[in-house]
Protein backbone atom coordinates (compact mmCIF):
# COMPACT_ATOMS: atom_id res chain seq x y z
CA UNK A 1 0.00 0.00 0.00
CA UNK A 2 1.40 3.36 -0.51
CA UNK A 3 2.59 5.61 1.83
CA UNK A 4 -0.13 8.74 2.37
CA UNK A 5 1.87 11.91 1.14
CA UNK A 6 2.17 14.28 4.12
CA UNK A 7 0.78 17.83 3.50
CA UNK A 8 2.48 21.40 3.02
CA UNK A 9 -0.16 23.97 4.00
CA UNK A 10 1.23 27.57 2.64
CA UNK A 11 -0.13 30.31 4.42
CA UNK A 12 0.29 33.51 2.52
CA UNK A 13 -0.98 36.75 3.77
CA UNK A 14 -2.09 39.37 1.25
CA UNK A 15 -3.19 42.72 1.43
CA UNK A 16 -3.70 44.51 -2.07
CA UNK A 17 -1.81 42.46 -3.80
CA UNK A 18 -3.71 41.36 -6.91
CA UNK A 19 -0.71 42.47 -9.16
CA UNK A 20 1.73 40.23 -7.34
CA UNK A 21 -0.58 37.10 -6.69
CA UNK A 22 -0.54 35.86 -10.21
CA UNK A 23 3.55 35.99 -10.33
CA UNK A 24 3.23 34.28 -7.12
CA UNK A 25 0.54 31.56 -7.43
CA UNK A 26 2.84 30.52 -10.64
CA UNK A 27 6.16 30.06 -8.94
CA UNK A 28 4.86 28.58 -6.03
CA UNK A 29 2.84 26.15 -8.15
CA UNK A 30 5.98 25.32 -10.39
CA UNK A 31 7.99 24.37 -7.04
CA UNK A 32 5.09 22.59 -5.89
CA UNK A 33 4.75 20.46 -9.37
CA UNK A 34 8.26 19.67 -8.34
CA UNK A 35 8.19 18.23 -4.45
CA UNK A 36 6.13 15.21 -5.84
CA UNK A 37 7.32 13.82 -2.51
CA UNK A 38 4.37 16.45 -0.85
CA UNK A 39 1.21 17.69 -1.38
CA UNK A 40 0.04 20.88 -0.95
CA UNK A 41 -2.02 23.86 -0.30
CA UNK A 42 -2.40 27.07 -0.24
CA UNK A 43 -4.21 29.34 2.12
CA UNK A 44 -4.30 32.83 0.90
CA UNK A 45 -5.85 35.16 3.39
CA UNK A 46 -6.77 38.08 1.90
CA UNK A 47 -6.53 40.74 4.75
CA UNK A 48 -9.10 43.61 3.61
CA UNK A 49 -7.92 44.16 0.53
CA UNK A 50 -9.11 47.31 -1.28
CA UNK A 51 -8.45 46.33 -4.59
CA UNK A 52 -9.30 43.45 -6.75
CA UNK A 53 -7.30 40.73 -4.43
CA UNK A 54 -10.40 38.88 -3.24
CA UNK A 55 -11.77 38.27 -6.70
CA UNK A 56 -8.13 36.99 -8.04
CA UNK A 57 -8.14 34.36 -5.12
CA UNK A 58 -11.92 33.50 -6.07
CA UNK A 59 -10.48 32.75 -9.55
CA UNK A 60 -7.83 30.54 -8.57
CA UNK A 61 -9.76 29.07 -5.99
CA UNK A 62 -12.09 27.88 -8.50
CA UNK A 63 -9.62 26.24 -10.82
CA UNK A 64 -7.56 24.97 -8.42
CA UNK A 65 -8.54 22.65 -5.54
CA UNK A 66 -5.17 23.15 -4.16
CA UNK A 67 -6.25 26.77 -3.41
CA UNK A 68 -7.86 27.59 0.25
CA UNK A 69 -8.77 31.37 1.20
CA UNK A 70 -9.80 33.27 4.33
CA UNK A 71 -11.21 36.67 3.42
CA UNK A 72 -10.98 39.47 6.42
CA UNK A 73 -14.12 41.86 7.17
CA UNK A 74 -11.33 44.51 7.22
CA UNK A 75 -7.35 45.23 7.54
CA UNK A 76 -6.81 43.11 10.51
CA UNK A 77 -2.72 43.45 9.90
CA UNK A 78 0.02 40.77 9.18
CA UNK A 79 0.23 39.32 12.50
CA UNK A 80 -3.71 38.69 12.25
CA UNK A 81 -3.65 37.27 8.95
CA UNK A 82 -0.64 34.60 9.73
CA UNK A 83 -2.77 33.33 12.49
CA UNK A 84 -5.84 32.93 10.74
CA UNK A 85 -3.92 31.09 8.53
CA UNK A 86 -2.19 28.85 11.09
CA UNK A 87 -5.49 28.23 12.32
CA UNK A 88 -6.93 27.26 8.97
CA UNK A 89 -4.26 25.01 7.93
CA UNK A 90 -4.36 21.09 8.10
CA UNK A 91 -1.03 20.18 7.03
CA UNK A 92 1.79 18.44 8.85
CA UNK A 93 4.19 20.94 7.48
CA UNK A 94 3.18 24.67 7.51
CA UNK A 95 5.18 27.59 5.38
CA UNK A 96 4.24 31.01 5.53
CA UNK A 97 5.61 33.35 2.74
CA UNK A 98 4.89 36.66 1.55
CA UNK A 99 2.78 37.27 -1.41
CA UNK A 100 5.52 39.52 -3.39
CA UNK A 101 8.18 36.67 -3.80
CA UNK A 102 10.49 38.01 -1.55
CA UNK A 103 10.12 34.83 0.29
CA UNK A 104 11.76 32.54 -2.26
CA UNK A 105 9.36 29.77 -2.76
CA UNK A 106 12.08 27.73 -4.07
CA UNK A 107 14.07 27.20 -0.88
CA UNK A 108 11.09 25.19 0.40
CA UNK A 109 12.72 21.68 -0.94
CA UNK A 110 15.99 22.57 1.04
CA UNK A 111 13.77 23.78 4.66
CA UNK A 112 11.72 20.61 3.83
CA UNK A 113 14.64 18.59 4.07
CA UNK A 114 15.81 19.77 7.39
CA UNK A 115 12.54 18.92 9.31
CA UNK A 116 12.28 15.48 7.10
CA UNK A 117 15.91 14.88 7.53
CA UNK A 118 18.27 16.58 10.12
CA UNK A 119 15.48 16.28 13.11
CA UNK A 120 15.15 20.12 13.03
CA UNK A 121 11.56 21.23 14.08
CA UNK A 122 11.11 24.47 12.23
CA UNK A 123 13.27 26.00 9.45
CA UNK A 124 12.99 30.23 10.13
CA UNK A 125 14.76 32.60 7.35
CA UNK A 126 16.96 35.95 7.90
CA UNK A 127 18.33 38.23 5.26
CA UNK A 128 21.82 38.65 4.55
CA UNK A 129 22.51 42.12 3.83
CA UNK A 130 19.59 45.33 4.10
CA UNK A 131 20.49 46.21 0.83
CA UNK A 132 17.92 48.18 -1.00
CA UNK A 133 16.00 49.03 1.67
CA UNK A 134 16.58 53.11 2.89
CA UNK A 135 19.64 53.80 5.41
CA UNK A 136 17.54 55.84 8.00
CA UNK A 137 15.42 51.89 8.23
CA UNK A 138 17.97 50.06 8.72
CA UNK A 139 19.75 52.10 11.22
CA UNK A 140 16.44 52.43 13.28
CA UNK A 141 16.35 48.50 12.81
CA UNK A 142 19.80 47.94 13.82
CA UNK A 143 19.20 49.88 16.97
CA UNK A 144 15.74 48.80 18.08
CA UNK A 145 17.40 44.96 17.68
CA UNK A 146 20.23 46.25 20.22
CA UNK A 147 17.79 47.32 22.99
CA UNK A 148 15.28 44.52 22.58
CA UNK A 149 18.13 41.74 23.03
CA UNK A 150 18.92 43.63 26.19
CA UNK A 151 15.62 44.06 27.61
CA UNK A 152 14.04 40.89 26.58
CA UNK A 153 15.13 37.13 27.66
CA UNK A 154 13.93 36.41 23.89
CA UNK A 155 16.25 37.01 21.72
CA UNK A 156 15.40 38.55 18.58
CA UNK A 157 17.48 37.57 15.11
CA UNK A 158 17.92 40.60 13.18
CA UNK A 159 16.84 40.72 9.70
CA UNK A 160 14.78 37.62 10.64
CA UNK A 161 11.46 37.14 8.23
CA UNK A 162 8.50 35.44 8.86
CA UNK A 163 9.07 33.02 6.17
CA UNK A 164 9.22 29.67 7.58
CA UNK A 165 8.55 26.08 7.04
CA UNK A 166 7.40 24.62 10.71
CA UNK A 167 6.01 21.73 12.19
CA UNK A 168 2.98 20.57 13.18
CA UNK A 169 3.48 20.64 16.83
CA UNK A 170 5.23 24.34 16.47
CA UNK A 171 2.03 25.57 14.87
CA UNK A 172 0.05 24.11 17.82
CA UNK A 173 2.29 25.71 20.24
CA UNK A 174 1.95 28.72 18.54
CA UNK A 175 -1.60 28.81 18.23
CA UNK A 176 -1.69 27.38 22.00
CA UNK A 177 -0.86 31.78 22.59
CA UNK A 178 -4.03 33.86 21.27
CA UNK A 179 -2.47 37.05 22.55
CA UNK A 180 -4.12 40.10 20.98
CA UNK A 181 -0.73 42.32 20.77
CA UNK A 182 1.08 39.89 18.36
CA UNK A 183 5.07 39.91 17.70
CA UNK A 184 4.89 36.87 15.54
CA UNK A 185 9.19 36.75 15.44
CA UNK A 186 9.01 36.94 19.15
CA UNK A 187 6.13 34.33 19.48
CA UNK A 188 8.45 31.85 16.72
CA UNK A 189 11.24 32.16 19.52
CA UNK A 190 9.11 32.03 22.58
CA UNK A 191 7.97 28.63 22.15
CA UNK A 192 11.35 27.46 21.19
CA UNK A 193 11.92 23.88 19.65
CA UNK A 194 14.87 22.84 17.53
CA UNK A 195 15.01 25.85 14.93
CA UNK A 196 17.35 25.79 11.68
CA UNK A 197 18.20 29.00 10.44
CA UNK A 198 18.63 30.24 6.39
CA UNK A 199 20.04 33.60 5.27
CA UNK A 200 19.43 34.70 1.96
CA UNK A 201 20.03 37.80 -0.01
CA UNK A 202 17.22 40.68 0.08
CA UNK A 203 15.04 40.17 -2.90
CA UNK A 204 13.03 43.30 -3.98
CA UNK A 205 8.99 42.45 -4.46
CA UNK A 206 7.83 41.38 -7.80
CA UNK A 207 5.07 43.74 -8.00
CA UNK A 208 2.98 46.42 -6.27
CA UNK A 209 4.48 48.49 -3.11
CA UNK A 210 5.24 48.16 0.42
CA UNK A 211 2.59 47.87 3.20
CA UNK A 212 5.00 49.28 5.88
CA UNK A 213 5.57 53.08 6.30
CA UNK A 214 8.35 53.76 8.62
CA UNK A 215 5.46 55.15 10.87
CA UNK A 216 4.15 51.83 10.86
CA UNK A 217 7.32 49.89 11.55
CA UNK A 218 8.28 52.22 14.56
CA UNK A 219 4.67 51.02 16.34
CA UNK A 220 5.50 47.40 15.43
CA UNK A 221 8.64 47.32 17.62
CA UNK A 222 7.08 49.72 20.25
CA UNK A 223 4.20 46.40 19.82
CA UNK A 224 7.41 44.08 20.32
CA UNK A 225 9.32 45.94 23.55
CA UNK A 226 6.05 45.47 25.17
CA UNK A 227 5.13 41.84 23.90
CA UNK A 228 7.94 40.66 25.00
CA UNK A 229 9.77 42.74 28.16
CA UNK A 230 8.85 44.61 30.89
CA UNK A 231 12.04 46.42 31.46
CA UNK A 232 10.49 49.94 30.25
CA UNK A 233 8.45 49.49 33.70
CA UNK A 234 11.04 49.74 35.78
CA UNK A 235 12.94 53.01 34.90
CA UNK A 236 10.40 55.38 36.65
CA UNK A 237 11.90 53.55 39.79
CA UNK A 238 15.60 53.85 38.30
CA UNK A 239 14.65 57.96 37.71
CA UNK A 240 13.57 58.13 41.25
CA UNK A 241 16.18 57.10 42.69
CA UNK A 242 18.38 59.24 40.67
CA UNK A 243 16.51 61.98 41.48
CA UNK A 244 16.22 60.88 45.17
CA UNK A 245 20.11 61.00 45.05
CA UNK A 246 20.63 63.90 43.15
CA UNK A 247 18.55 65.98 45.84
CA UNK A 248 20.35 64.32 48.66
CA UNK A 249 23.66 65.54 47.50
CA UNK A 250 21.94 69.26 46.89
CA UNK A 251 20.61 69.49 50.15
CA UNK A 252 24.19 68.40 51.28
CA UNK A 253 25.12 71.40 49.44
CA UNK A 254 23.36 73.68 50.52
CA UNK A 255 23.62 73.09 54.25
CA UNK A 256 27.72 73.20 53.97
CA UNK A 257 27.40 76.36 51.70
CA UNK A 258 25.29 77.88 54.36
CA UNK A 259 27.75 77.04 57.28
CA UNK A 260 30.75 78.85 55.55
CA UNK A 261 28.71 81.40 54.81
CA UNK A 262 28.32 81.48 51.27
CA UNK A 263 24.95 82.50 49.81
CA UNK A 264 22.46 79.02 48.99
CA UNK A 265 20.78 80.16 46.23
CA UNK A 266 21.87 80.33 42.40
CA UNK A 267 19.10 82.02 40.61
CA UNK A 268 15.56 80.81 39.17
CA UNK A 269 17.39 79.62 35.68
CA UNK A 270 18.34 76.60 36.35
CA UNK A 271 15.21 76.06 39.18
CA UNK A 272 13.12 76.31 36.25
CA UNK A 273 14.75 73.85 34.10
CA UNK A 274 15.25 71.08 37.12
CA UNK A 275 11.41 71.51 37.33
CA UNK A 276 10.63 71.04 33.37
CA UNK A 277 13.16 68.19 33.47
CA UNK A 278 12.10 66.18 36.39
CA UNK A 279 8.43 66.95 35.31
CA UNK A 280 9.20 65.52 31.77
CA UNK A 281 10.81 62.30 33.47
CA UNK A 282 7.77 61.65 35.34
CA UNK A 283 5.29 62.18 32.21
CA UNK A 284 7.67 60.07 30.03
CA UNK A 285 7.47 57.53 33.10
CA UNK A 286 3.82 57.92 33.25
CA UNK A 287 3.68 57.63 29.49
CA UNK A 288 5.63 54.06 29.79
CA UNK A 289 3.24 52.99 32.16
CA UNK A 290 -0.09 54.12 30.13
CA UNK A 291 1.04 51.53 27.16
CA UNK A 292 1.57 48.99 28.99
CA UNK A 293 -1.92 49.52 30.38
CA UNK A 294 -3.43 50.17 27.11
CA UNK A 295 -2.31 46.80 26.05
CA UNK A 296 -3.42 45.19 29.41
CA UNK A 297 -6.45 46.58 28.60
CA UNK A 298 -7.14 45.37 24.96
CA UNK A 299 -5.66 41.54 26.39
CA UNK A 300 -8.81 41.77 28.23
CA UNK A 301 -11.26 42.53 26.01
CA UNK A 302 -9.97 39.28 24.42
CA UNK A 303 -11.40 40.14 21.25
CA UNK A 304 -11.07 38.04 18.29
CA UNK A 305 -7.71 38.40 16.17
CA UNK A 306 -10.44 38.76 12.86
CA UNK A 307 -13.36 38.12 11.64
CA UNK A 308 -13.78 36.16 8.20
CA UNK A 309 -16.76 37.41 5.77
CA UNK A 310 -15.83 34.48 3.01
CA UNK A 311 -13.80 31.76 2.85
CA UNK A 312 -13.29 29.12 -0.18
CA UNK A 313 -16.30 27.03 1.16
CA UNK A 314 -18.99 29.91 0.34
CA UNK A 315 -17.92 30.04 -2.49
CA UNK A 316 -18.61 26.31 -3.41
CA UNK A 317 -21.73 26.48 -1.54
CA UNK A 318 -22.65 29.30 -3.97
CA UNK A 319 -21.73 27.08 -6.99
CA UNK A 320 -23.45 24.48 -5.99
CA UNK A 321 -26.49 26.57 -5.31
CA UNK A 322 -26.10 27.49 -8.64
N1 LIG B 1 0.33 42.24 4.60
C1 LIG B 1 -0.90 41.90 5.20
N2 LIG B 1 -1.55 42.85 5.93
C2 LIG B 1 -1.05 44.10 6.15
C3 LIG B 1 0.22 44.41 5.58
C4 LIG B 1 0.87 43.46 4.82
O1 LIG B 1 -1.39 40.79 5.02
O2 LIG B 1 -1.69 44.90 6.83
C5 LIG B 1 1.03 41.23 3.77
C6 LIG B 1 1.45 41.71 2.39
O3 LIG B 1 0.42 41.55 1.45
C7 LIG B 1 2.64 40.83 2.08
C8 LIG B 1 3.25 40.60 3.46
O4 LIG B 1 2.23 40.89 4.41
O5 LIG B 1 2.28 39.57 1.51
C9 LIG B 1 4.47 41.47 3.69
O6 LIG B 1 4.15 42.81 3.41
P1 LIG B 1 5.14 43.76 2.61
O7 LIG B 1 5.69 43.04 1.42
O8 LIG B 1 4.41 45.02 2.34
O9 LIG B 1 6.26 44.00 3.69
P2 LIG B 1 7.85 44.02 3.44
O10 LIG B 1 8.19 42.76 2.69
O11 LIG B 1 8.11 45.24 2.65
O12 LIG B 1 8.42 44.02 4.82
MG1 LIG C 1 7.46 42.22 0.97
Amino acid sequence: MAETKKLISAIVPCYNEEEAIPFFYDEVTRVAAQMTEVDFEFIFIDDGSSDGTLAVLRGYAQKDKRVRYVSFSRNFGKESAMYAGLEAAKGDYVAIMDADLQDPPSLLPEMLGYLENDGYDSVSTRRRTRKGEPPIRSLFAHIFYGIINKISKVKMTPGARDFSLMKRKVVDAILSMPEYNRFTKGIFNWVGFKVKWLSYDNIQRVAGKTKWSFWKLFKYSIECIVAFSTAPLALASFFGFLFCFAALVGIIVIVVRHFVGAAAAFGWASTLCIVLFVGGVQLFCTGILGTYLSKTYLETKSRPLYIAAETEKDLEEKEQAK
